[in-house]
């Protein structure tokens, strides 16, 4: 079943898996909080990237930058010149909107070719006048002319407000893991081909931000960095696109909710040979999810240029030299995190009720098991059991008010892929019920084995 963005932020704040950011003053626009459940599920998100990416990718190494980093960084990356959007301003509204966008909606509505991504300023302009595009709040026709919008968040570091002391947010981790290309070579004696892993916060000021968690000014990301020889990269290119296929299938993503968009000449950067989007169909239709591209030996040579210092890589057998070529897949956690929760969404029509049941893949639910004494009177030995779970890394909850029934659609909500109970048998026999969250089904295990039953049934494959 389809579920809608009004179901899922109802049940992402009643089930304390996102709250709306500074929520008791009101809000702070665009800005939310995952609370204890959805930290959970957002971590082992990370922690699953981290395993497949890091842990069980051999050639790949881990990095963790500094979110302010010099301003010459932004410079060498062309941040600073052109990371921007082309705005323009409703004369009768004022609200501010992206003129690209407009343009390409427009263009799909009507079965127009138009080149967006290659057309300037001008041009966006005189398309906008030339077919009378609305101001999507008010309905009016009258667009100040397009202007670039510089998306990096500015700040300033020490004491005084001047040019000199200003700095940047990250608007990407990538920068960072150019930066540290020769650290890395080195410290680690990295071969090529390797790649170095990075998660962590960027922060866009985004102008139209919104549906929900998809698009966000401060975010993370999980990106890699992959150098490869040159004229190789479009082999690995292929290689991780598979690669990040497979994985959001173990994050429980639909095959059928996925598809790729390769972009055509007149999309691509100018520095890229290939680049492709993993694209999720959210409740609000298709929407991108994850980035693949082969930036060439772009971002090497302008840091080289701009720093001075030599990033170019000799292979150890051969003795050759030369900048190596990169891919990178990028992918924000919290869009990962925003189709893991609408794939995961399901309502269940049992006898005499509907269940709501979050079907996560064992692996990323935020506890992987709960622990519910049939009566108050069992609390004791169904207590020591939870605390040895826990104590075993096991994530888990305890529940105890309440009839069982109404327990298990609890966990049902918020995925708990197992339920253990602790009854009148467990005292003589010394075993527990296991309820599988999906099938509902029931078994009896041994209570000091119960613990690694669901380890082993939680694993990432
Ligand atoms: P979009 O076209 O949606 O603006 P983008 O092409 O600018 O995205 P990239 O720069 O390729 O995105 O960033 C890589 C990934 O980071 C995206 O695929 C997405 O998962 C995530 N991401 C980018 N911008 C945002 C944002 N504002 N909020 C949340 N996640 C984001």
């Amino acid at each position: 079943m389809k579920v809608t963005m009004d179901k899922l932020v109802a049940l992402c704040k009643s089930r304390g898996f996102i709250f709306a950011g500074s929520d008791i003053y009101g809000g702070f626009a665009n800005t939310w909080d995952y609370g204890p459940v959805g930290v959970e599920l957002y971590n082992n998100i990370k922690k699953a990237w981290w395993q497949k990416f890091v842990t069980e990718s051999e050639n790949n190494f881990g990095l963790d930058c500094a979110i302010l980093m010099n301003p010459k960084v932004w410079e060498a990356s062309g941040h600073l010149a052109g990371f921007s959007d082309p705005l323009m301003d409703c004369r009768a509204c004022k609200s501010r909107c992206r003129a690209d966008d407009l343009v390409e909606a427009y263009a799909a509505k009507h079965k127009m070719t138009v080149p967006v991504a290659s057309m300037d300023n001008d041009a966006l302009s005189a398309f906008v006048a030339e077919h009378k595009l609305p101001c999507p709040v008010c309905g009016k026709s009258d667009f100040t002319p397009v202007k670039k919008f510089n998306l990096m968040f500015k700040t300033f570091q020490g004491v005084t407000e001047d040019s000199v002391s200003t700095c940047y947010l990250r608007p990407e981790t990538a920068q960072g893991i150019f930066v540290n290309f020769k650290n890395v070579t080195r410290s680690a004696r990295a071969r090529v081909p390797f790649g170095i892993c990075q998660i962590g916060k960027s922060f866009r000021n985004e102008i139209t931000p919104g549906n929900f968690i998809f698009r966000l000014r401060e975010f993370e990301q999980m990106e890699m960095e992959f150098f490869c020889k040159p004229d190789t990269d479009l082999e690995w290119f292929e290689y991780w696109k598979n690669y990040c296929f497979e994985f959001l299938q173990k994050l429980g993503i639909k095959k059928e909710n996925l598809r790729i968009r390769d972009h055509d000449k007149a999309e691509l950067s100018f520095y890229s040979k290939a680049t492709s989007d993993f694209e999720y169909l959210f409740p609000f239709g298709w929407g991108e999810l994850w980035g693949i591209a082969d930036r060439t030996d772009y971002d090497l040579k302008k840091h080289a240029e701009f720093s001075g210092e030599k990033l170019d890589y000799t292979d150890p057998v051969t003795g050759e030299t030369y900048v190596p070529y990169v891919v990178e897949p990028s992918l924000g956690t919290g869009r990962a995190l925003l189709a893991v929760l609408c794939d995961a969404y399901d309502e269940e029509q049992l006898e005499k009720e509907t269940r709501t049941v979050m079907r996560f893949a064992p692996a990323i639910a935020p506890y992987k098991a709960a622990v519910l004494p049939l009566q108050k009177a069992l609390s004791e030995r169904a207590d020591h059991l939870y605390r040895a779970m826990r104590k075993r890394g096991i994530t888990c909850t305890y529940d105890l008010p309440g009839s069982i029934g109404k327990r298990y659609r609890r966990q049902d909500e918020i995925g708990t892929p197992f339920c253990i109970t602790v009854d009148f048998d467990t005292e003589p026999t010394g075993t527990v019920t296991v309820r599988e969250r999906d099938s509902m089904s029931q078994i009896r295990i041994d209570e000091s084995k119960v613990a690694d039953y669901i380890i082993d049934n939680c694993k990432l494959d």
